[in-house]
């Protein structure tokens, strides 16, 4: 592997936190560049922090910060300088109270609904672009891509237009009309591939190592180990919204399975740095798949470490990655805390978005249908616990897969404007 890191100033480690990559195999450590993969081993890399600056962090200071996710500064690799930032300024989204919801699935302990569809592109995708195009900022690149199975397009795009700078942006071609519009909006190169985002992503670290792309950050492949960072502040923000609790029990979606593991990262991190106490016996992290893309839930259920990559199918195309870079990580923090993966049908993600929608006022779009499926599974085979506090997160918004329930749902009468067709029709009785 060559590398392609552009003469620049860097990360600057006087204001961040960071201080090295380090291989998540074999621990081999990296200097802070544009660097993904391990020289030694191929392990994907992950950014290393100063246990002494971390462990400076306060409550106060958070507390005092903007409200967005840069209230995290200090525990993020780059935007300590707000002018160094790239950003659409996502985060500090709802913390949903779903005591209908919990009466519905017979859960006892409170239930909330960790709603990230309010951030500025509609999915918790614009905070991993955040903390990625901050850094590649910094690292000297003046071209952002992705390879996106939809809300990273829409994210990538976006803050490209914001900022001012370049895009060129790659998805498979069967993508949500809602997806694609809301990514060609905002005038960026968006180039649709004929194959699966597998295909996508392939293409991808291909053109990353030549020359013309020598300038371009590919947010999830060349600056990952930044992206990956910044769903870190989805567990973060869980807890302050907790008043600095961490719940019992988390309810993730999966695709490449990074956000699982970050969330779970986070919570380490806020209890050894003494921000918050960890809950008596601990959290567990419960992972969340469709039955046409279940390769990481698959493995746990046959209770083995090799990952066996599949051609996804089905509604739920934000999850459908069959190769899952971080799949392995994902076992190993739902092993070590106790919870489990499930994975849902189309059918049972289709009446999972009515249900919550139904039951708490937040429209999901598919990943958050997988992922209150699966919270109902869970529930039903006892896998989680119903007597302890548990968070789902709802990743994305309905209107973007709107034709998931479009067939489903619609007037529940229709008639005409006189008070004799509305009695007739029961309105009165
Ligand atoms: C990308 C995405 C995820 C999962 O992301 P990974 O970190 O790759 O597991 C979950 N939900 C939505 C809506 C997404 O777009
Ligand atoms: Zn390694």
């Amino acid at each position: 592997m060559t590398s392609t890191i552009p003469a620049a100033s860097g990360i600057d480690t006087s204001l961040s936190p960071a201080r090295a990559l380090v291989c998540r195999a074999c621990s081999a450590r990296y200097p802070l560049a544009a660097q993904h993969a391990c020289y030694e081993c191929f392990g994907p890399l992950e950014v290393d922090y100063d246990a002494t600056a971390l462990a400076a962090v306060t409550r106060a200071q958070i507390e005092a910060g903007p409200k967005n996710l840069w209230r995290y500064a200090a525990l993020l690799p780059a935007g300590q300088d707000p002018a160094s930032r790239v950003t659409l300024d996502p985060g500090l989204t709802p913390l949903v109270a779903a005591p209908h919801l919990a009466a519905e699935l017979g859960v006892t302990a409170p239930l909330w609904v960790k709603d990230d569809s309010g951030n500025p592109t509609h999915s918790f995708k614009d905070r991993v672009v955040s903390v990625a195009l901050t850094a590649a900022r910094a690292l000297g690149f003046t071209r952002y891509a992705c390879a996106s199975t939809g809300n990273l397009a829409n994210s990538v795009a976006a803050h490209a237009a914001r900022a001012g700078v370049p895009s060129v942006v790659f998805i498979p071609s069967d993508l949500e009309q809602g997806k694609v519009v809301t990514t060609a909006v905002y005038g960026g190169d968006l180039v649709a591939i004929d194959g699966s985002y597998d295909d996508v992503n392939r293409l991808c670290g291909e053109l990353v190592e030549t020359d013309e792309f020598e300038d371009t950050a590919f947010v999830n492949v060349n600056v990952r180990p930044y992206y990956a960072e910044g769903s870190k502040t989805l567990g973060y923000e869980v807890a302050e919204q907790l008043g600095w609790r961490i719940p019992a029990q988390v309810v993730i979606p999966m695709a490449s399975g990074e956000l699982l593991t970050k969330i779970d990262k986070a919570f380490q991190e806020l209890v050894e740095i003494g921000l918050v106490e960890a809950p008596a016996g601990g959290w567990a992290v419960f992972g969340a798949q469709s039955a046409g893309c279940n390769p990481i839930a698959t493995a746990l259920h046959a209770d083995s470490d090799t990952i066996v990559p599949v051609k996804p199918t089905g509604i739920a195309k934000s999850l459908n990655i069959g190769d899952p870079a971080a799949g392995l990580y994902a076992l190993e923090a739902v092993r070590r805390t106790g919870g489990w993966m499930e994975y849902a049908d189309d059918d049972e993600i289709r009446a999972a978005i009515r249900l919550l929608a139904r039951t708490t006022g937040v429209f999901a779009e598919t990943a958050g249908g997988v992922t209150v499926a699966v919270l109902r599974k869970l529930v039903e085979s006892g896998r989680l616990d119903p007597t302890k506090e548990t968070v789902v997160f709802n990743t994305g918004e309905g209107l973007k897969t709107i034709d998931a329930v479009a067939a489903e749902v619609g007037p529940t009468h229709r008639i005409r404007p006189s008070l004799r067709a509305a009695r007739d029709a029961g309105l009165l009785s």
